[in-house]
């Protein structure tokens, strides 16, 4: 499976050529006139079991910006899934449009009947622009939806176990750079105090860390620092703070060429998704400058951890959290294998990942 570089956003290629190259099983469109639905779902693979992922519904600029979308979260989903242990494919939908203006009980229930018809190789959850409603809609269609309200035997939101887990990635981080996985008196940088950001930020303040965060969002950056205390800097100053952490946990691409040079940070370890701009080049853009990364999809695979416990149930809180633990000792791994053969940390998560779906799949003989 190759990685992802800039490239990939400007070749266009057939969907074949891509679902080639980035190892794809199947790739579904959906449509239906009455409703305005134009959908993708994309199954990476599902070697080690169903393909879990979220739906995301944006206003894509184009049919080919969806695609190349889906196909690299999708991706992305297999590697969160195999690092983790789980016994779970890669998969995710998108939907074209703006939510406001086509969002309705009819559309919702419309896409749960694709996600039905096949028949439990794609399970869907929430993802941007997705709420706990719309995933009630598609459940009742199908049963191959999580994410479900805690009321109606579900697990709710993910997003307190995903906080939980990049704690612990963070945490296991400091161990490898600094000796000690204390985070007491470490200054944390948290860009985007969103569902993530909020319960990561707790959890630090809880620890005696001084934490710095900025949002976009004035009432939310507001409202975190009135209850924990965290110092709150402008958006643009959180790449220039002299911390210890940088923790992105709002959009991906924020380790890039503009702001890699600027991080004074010896670790960066976040929730968001897709934090480097090019997983090769801005991989080892980060060694050079001496900066530990703690891969994203590892530990922010808190969320699908506590889905997927969801999906093959009883759901138990308390294990979800439990096995989110063990993200700690997984980042150590990687850290210490990426140091030992002189690769880039997130290329040593998916090769970790990759032998895992390898072995797996060996055991899996035909009849
Ligand atoms: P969210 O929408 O609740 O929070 C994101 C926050 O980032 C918002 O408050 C937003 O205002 C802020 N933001 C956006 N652009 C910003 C900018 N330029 N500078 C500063 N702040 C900015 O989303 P979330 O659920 O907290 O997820 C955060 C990230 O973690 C996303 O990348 C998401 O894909 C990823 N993630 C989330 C989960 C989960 O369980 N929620 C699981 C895995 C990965």
């Amino acid at each position: 499976m190759a990685l992802v570089n800039e490239s990939e956003k400007t070749r266009t290629q057939s969907v074949f050529g891509l679902a080639a190259e980035m190892g794809h099983e199947q790739v579904v469109f959906c449509h239906d006139e009455p409703t305005g639905l134009r959908a993708i779902i994309a199954i990476h693979n599902t070697v080690l079991g169903p393909a879990l992922g979220g739906t995301r519904m944006w206003p894509y600029a184009s049919e080919e910006e969806a695609l190349i979308d889906v196909l690299r979260l999708s991706r992305g989903m297999t590697y969160k899934a195999a690092i983790s242990g789980l016994n779970l494919g890669g998969g995710k939908a998108v939907i074209i449009g703006d939510p406001d203006k086509l969002k309705n009980e009819a559309f919702m229930r419309r896409f749960g009947r694709f996600v039905d018809s096949l028949g439990g190789r794609y399970i869907t959850a929430e993802d941007v622009n997705m709420k706990t409603r719309d995933m009630e809609y598609i459940h009742m269609e199908t049963d191959y939806v999580t994410g479900i309200p805690q009321s109606m035997g579900g697990s709710g939101d993910p997003s307190p176990v995903t906080a939980y887990g990049v704690y612990m990635g963070m945490k296991a981080a400091a161990k490898f750079v600094f000796g000690t996985d204390s985070l007491a008196n470490r200054k944390v940088a948290v860009q985007g105090v969103g569902q993530v950001g909020m319960y990561l930020v707790q959890h630090l303040v809880k620890e005696g860390a001084t934490v710095f965060i900025t949002d976009i969002n004035q009432d939310k950056l507001q409202k975190v620092a009135s209850e924990t205390g965290a110092k709150v800097v402008a958006p643009d100053e959180i790449y220039d703070l002299d911390v210890d952490i940088y923790a992105p946990c709002a959009l991906g691409a924020t380790l890039n060429d503009d702001t890699i040079p600027r991080l004074k940070a010896s670790i960066v370890a976040g929730g968001a998704n897709n934090q480097l701009k090019d997983e090769h080049k801005h991989g080892y853009m980060l060694i050079d400058r001496g900066i530990t990364y703690a891969p994203d999809f590892l530990i922010n695979a808190g969320g699908l951890i506590n889905v997927g416990a969801e999906y093959y149930g009883p759901y138990n809180s308390d294990k979800a959290h439990a096995d989110a633990e063990k993200i700690y000792d997984t980042t150590l791994e990687i850290l210490n294998m990426a140091s030992e053969e002189g690769i880039n940390t997130q290329e040593a998560a998916m090769k970790i990942a990759e032998h895992r779906i390898a072995a797996i799949g060996r055991i899996k003989l035909p009849y």
